[in-house]
C-alpha cells in the first residue's frame, strides 16, 4: 500500500514512519511512504507557499497553487482517495482505518498555519478526517497517526496475524488487562487464571475483563457492544439461515446499520460488503438508503430484493447460494496428511486456478495467513482458505488429484482451524454444485433452508 504525503515538512514524516514495525514493513515493500514537499511546487520565486487570508484575520493560509501542483505530481491525472487531515473532519476511528487499509494508494494532505485555501480542497479532497477535538500546529502528526493505524492493518505488517483482531475497538470492546513477568511485582500477583494454562477459562476471563473495562471507561462503546450482543442472540434462533450475519458480528466486522423486527442491515467496512434480510420489498428499499458510499458487494437473504439492489448500485447477481455451517464440537479426521499453511510465495500457483477474486485479493488472503495447501510429492496440488468476510472457500484441487479426498481433507483442515479459533465454520455453495453439497453433507455441515444471493459490480 502506498502513502503519498503532501507536506511542508517531509523529513518529519519520513523520520517518524521509517522506524520500528513500519520501517520493517517498508523494507519488505508491504507499504511505501512517499513524502512530497509542497514547497518544491510553488511558482513563487522566493519559495513562498502561504499568504494573508482575504477578509482579514490572524495568521497565514497555504495557497492553492503549490498544493494543487504537488497533488498533480503524485496523481498524474488519476483521481486518488485524498485525505485532508483537519480538526474540521470526521473523527478517525479503527473502522475508518479498516476502510482506508483497503486502498492501494492514499494521499494525505497536511495543512499548516491557518490551514489551506478552500478552493484547492474542493478540487482534490475526498475525505476530511480529524484525530480529535483539539487544534495542532500542523497536519504531519495526524497524518502519521492515521498512517500508523492503517499500516498495521495491511496484511503481513504485524508479524503475529490476528493480533489486530484481538485489540481494543475490535468488537466495540477495549482490550483486557495484560501482565508479563514477574508473577509478583510490588506485592501484586498476576491473576491466577492466566497461569492456569486453560485457554477456555483464560478466554472467558479476558472477555469479562474487556466488558467491565469498556463499561467503566467507554460507556458509549459498551452501548454499541450490547446492541450487537442482543442482535446476535436474536439471530441465533435461526442460526443456519443467519450464520453470515452472526459470524460477521462475532468477528467484530459487521456494523449494525439497521436492526428492527425481522429487518437487519449490516455493513462490513473491511470487505465493503452489506448484508440484508428484510420482511418486505418496501422495507428493503428504505434500508438501501442507509448503505454507505463505495459498497462493493451485497448479500441478499431475499430474492425479491435483487432487482432493487442491482438498480441502486448498478450491480449484477453473481450467485445464488446454499448456506452451510459446521456447528458440531468434534474435530474432523483428515485423510490427506500433507496440508500446510501457505505463504505469499504461492501467489502465482493460486492465482492461476482461482478466478472468483482478483490477484490482489488472493495476495491479501495469503498475507493474512488464511490459505492452506495440500501437497503431494512436495508439489502443491490443491488449496482452500478463509475469505475476508469469514466464510470458507477458495477451494481447488488439481484435475489429476481429484476423487482422492483431497478437497474434503482441505475443508476439514480449515474447519478444525476455525473451530479452534472459536468461530463457527460456514460457507456458501453455488446452487447446482451438487458435488460440493454432497461433500458438505459427508463432512457433517448443516444445510440452511433458505438461499442467499451475492451481488456486485460486473467487472469486479
Ligand atoms: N484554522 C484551522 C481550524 O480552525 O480548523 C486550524 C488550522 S491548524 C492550526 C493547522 C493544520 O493542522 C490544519 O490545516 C490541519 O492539517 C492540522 N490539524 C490541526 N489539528 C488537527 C486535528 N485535530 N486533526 C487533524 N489535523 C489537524
Amino acid at each position: 500500500m502506498k502513502f503519498d504525503i503532501l507536506t511542508l515538512f517531509p523529513e518529519m514524516v519520513t523520520g517518524g514512519l521509517n522506524t520500528s514495525i513500519l520501517g520493517k514493513a517498508a523494507e519488505k515493500k508491504l507499504i511505501e511512504i512517499n513524502a512530497v514537499n509542497i514547497r518544491d511546487y510553488t511558482l513563487d520565486k522566493h519559495g513562498k507557499v502561504d499568504d494573508y487570508t482575504y477578509g482579514g484575520g490572524a495568521g497565514m493560509l497555504m495557497q492553492a497553487q503549490p498544493v494543487f501542483d504537488a497533488y498533480q505530481a503524485v496523481a498524474g491525472g488519476r483521481k486518488l482517495r485524498t485525505v485532508y487531515v483537519t480538526p474540521q473532519g470526521m473523527p478517525f476511528t479503527q473502522k475508518l482505518a479498516m476502510d482506508f487499509a483497503r486502498e492501494e494508494e492514499l494521499v494525505f494532505l497536511c495543512g499548516h498555519y491557518e490551514g489551506i485555501d478552500e478552493r484547492v480542497l474542493e478540487e482534490i479532497v475526498t475525505d476530511y478526517i480529524s484525530i480529535g477535538d483539539y487544534v495542532l500546529t500542523g497536519g504531519e502528526l495526524p497524518a502519521m497517526v492515521m498512517i500508523d493505524a492503517i499500516s498495521r492493518l495491511v496484511p503481513g505488517v504485524l508479524g503475529n496475524e490476528g493480533s489486530a483482531e484481538k485489540e481494543s475497538f475490535h468488537n466495540d470492546l477495549l482490550e483486557y488487562p495484560q501482565y508479563s513477568r514477574p508473577e509478583i511485582w510490588h506485592g501484586k500477583q498476576v491473576p491466577q487464571v492466566l497461569l492456569s494454562g486453560n485457554h477456555k477459562l483464560i478466554g472467558q476471563w479476558r472477555r469479562e475483563q474487556s466488558e467491565l473495562r469498556t463499561r467503566e471507561r467507554r460507556p458509549d462503546l459498551y452501548l454499541r457492544y450490547e446492541q450487537k450482543q442482543k442482535l446476535y442472540k436474536k439471530l441465533s434462533k435461526d442460526k443456519r439461515n443467519h450464520i453470515q450475519f452472526m459470524e460477521s458480528l462475532f468477528r467484530g466486522k459487521g456494523e449494525i446499520l439497521y436492526a428492527q423486527d425481522g429487518n437487519v442491515l449490516l455493513y462490513d467496512a473491511d470487505c465493503r460488503l452489506c448484508m440484508m434480510t428484510v420482511e418486505s420489498e418496501e422495507k428493503g428499499r428504505q434500508l438501501l438508503e442507509l448503505v454507505p458510499e463505495g459498497i462493493e458487494l451485497f448479500l441478499n437473504s431475499q430474492e425479491f430484493m435483487n432487482k432493487a439492489v442491482c438498480e441502486r448500485f448498478s450491480f449484477v447477481v453473481f450467485h445464488e447460494c446454499h448456506q452451510v455451517c459446521y456447528t458440531k464440537k468434534e474435530a474432523l479426521p483428515i485423510k490427506h496428511k500433507d496440508i500446510r499453511l501457505l505463504g505469499p510465495e504461492y501467489l502465482e500457483d493460486i492465482a492461476a486456478h482461482y478466478h472468483m477474486g482478483s490477484r490482489e485479493y488472493v495476495k491479501g488472503r495469503l498475507l493474512a495467513k488464511a490459505m492452506y495447501g495440500a501437497f503431494a510429492d512436495e508439489r502443491l496440488v490443491g488449496f482452500a482458505g478463509v475469505h475476508d468476510d469469514g466464510s470458507m472457500g477458495l477451494l481447488y484441487v488439481d484435475e489429476a488429484y481429484r476423487r482422492r479426498g483431497i478437497g474434503e481433507s482441505l475443508e476439514a483442515y480449515v474447519i478444525n482451524i476455525l473451530c479452534r479459533q472459536g468461530y463457527t465454520p460456514y460457507g456458501h455453495i453455488v446452487v447446482g454444485n451438487e458435488a460440493s453439497l454432497k461433500m458438505q453433507e459427508r463432512l457433517g455441515l448443516y444445510l440452511a433452508s433458505d438461499h442467499v444471493w451475492w451481488l456486485g459490480r460486473e467487472d469486479w
